[in-house]
């Protein structure tokens, strides 16, 4: 007997091999990165595989997308040139002029500018609330109707955490779409669709690439027919990922499990160092018990991740402190091998300062890297000095 589909390979095993398949021709382990932008027909409409033209398939992203969709546990993935090209897509495919969109108070800036200042002249409405809240939430849904609900968890920078299942429930009551930015905490520690989410987006330059040096996006789900309005927006719209682009992101993933496990750890040992530092006046991270959020974080996480945030005594010490690190490089962005310090209030929140999602000015983000945690703990204590 036959029971193969009786076992399904866990989850480090898909990042490894989902996807992957030797070449056929030549046995080649790493199947080769197919460049080309166009394919050879056998007589007109005589398409090898279903492959026509480089916007509308490749069999580079096709191993991309079938890895991104085995690792979020969902029927279909899809990837983009970047995480609001996916976010952009999915949000096309979703909405129509009048639709709302209830988001939460602390998601990543960029999605608030592509709601507000991109889809808003087209119709779109965006109703802002604190997702940890369930009367705020109740209260929203009932007065908006949206369509779709968005969360983050843990959120940027404040690493708030949301159960998802319960949010899930309550906006499924009232008919909205669920999607889950999943980009924190990377498949390897959570996984939105098995805790009852709808839809789960990726910036994949963070946690999935890994190493700082490819800008993706993604967005896995189940549904057969929103799929299919996102595949076509994808091809139509033209926001795919290149083939170099798709490999670097299915190269890094093989190794996220790995990655994820020492950046929890490391995280964890600079929370507790900052935790009791004198100079620091508060900890951000979902692994301390201290945390609000900590109780629902480790009942849906398998993990607590890489990302840290700090409060100082005040603005001027945050800025001292965010250029005053050494092995924590002053940057942009997240995820990455090596470790990053970013002010969030100037640089990547900067576009929503004055609104409901302005992050305190005393606050700096870690993201913390897989280097010795020894001489990371130096480097912070160095600059807290
Ligand atoms: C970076 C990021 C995005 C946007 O992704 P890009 O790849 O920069 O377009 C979306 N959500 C979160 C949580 C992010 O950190």
């Amino acid at each position: 007997m036959n029971d193969a589909s009786a076992h399904r390979p866990r989850f480090d095993t898909e990042a490894v091999h989902a996807g992957q398949h030797a070449d056929a021709m030549t046995g080649a382990v790493i199947p080769p990165v197919h460049l080309s932008s166009t394919y050879v027909q056998d007589g007109i409409g005589g398409l090898r595989d279903g492959y026509e033209y480089g916007r509308s398939g490749n069999p580079t992203r096709t191993a991309l997308q079938r890895q991104l969709a085995a690792l979020e546990g969902g029927r279909h993935g899809l990837s983009f040139a970047s995480g609001l090209a996916a976010e952009d897509a999915l949000l096309r495919a979703l909405l129509q002029p009048g639709d709302a969109v209830l988001l939460g108070d602390d998601v990543y800036g960029g999605t608030y500018r592509l709601l507000t200042r991109i889809l808003g002249p087209w119709g779109v409405r965006v109703t802002v609330a604190d997702l940890g809240d369930a009367e705020a939430v109740a209260e929203a849904l009932r007065r908006e109707g949206p369509r779709v609900v968005w969360l983050e968890t843990p959120s940027n920078p404040l690493l708030r955490i949301v159960d998802i299942a319960a949010l899930a429930g309550l906006a499924h009551e009232h008919g909205a779409t669920v999607v889950v930015d999943n980009t924190f905490a990377s498949p390897a520690l959570q996984r939105p669709l098995t805790l009852g989410a709808d839809v789960v987006v990726h910036s994949t330059t963070k946690y999935l690439g890994g190493h700082s040096d490819v800008v993706g996006g993604a967005v896995v789900l189940d549904d057969d027919a929103l799929a299919e309005r996102v595949g076509f927006l994808q091809f139509g719209a033209g926001a795919v990922s290149g083939p170099l682009d798709a490999w670097l992101t299915t190269r890094g993933i093989k190794t996220l499990g790995l990655r994820m496990e020492r950046h929890s750890a490391n995280a964890r040992r600079i929370a507790d160092f900052l935790h009791e530092h004198d100079r620091v006046a508060r900890v951000f991270y979902p692994g301390l018990p201290t945390h609000p959020g900590h109780e629902i974080a480790a009942r849906q996480m398998s993990g607590f991740g890489g990302m840290v945030s700090l409060a100082l005594e005040d603005a001027a010490a945050a800025r001292r402190f965010a250029e005053g690190t050494r092995l924590f490089q002053l940057a942009e962005s997240l995820g990455g091998v090596e470790s990053l310090v970013n002010y969030p209030d100037a640089m990547t929140h900067a576009s929503v300062r004055g609104t409901a999602l302005a992050v305190p000015p005393e606050v700096v983000r870690l993201s913390v890297g897989i280097e010795d945690v020894d001489d990371l703990l130096q480097d912070l204590d160095d600059a807290l000095r």
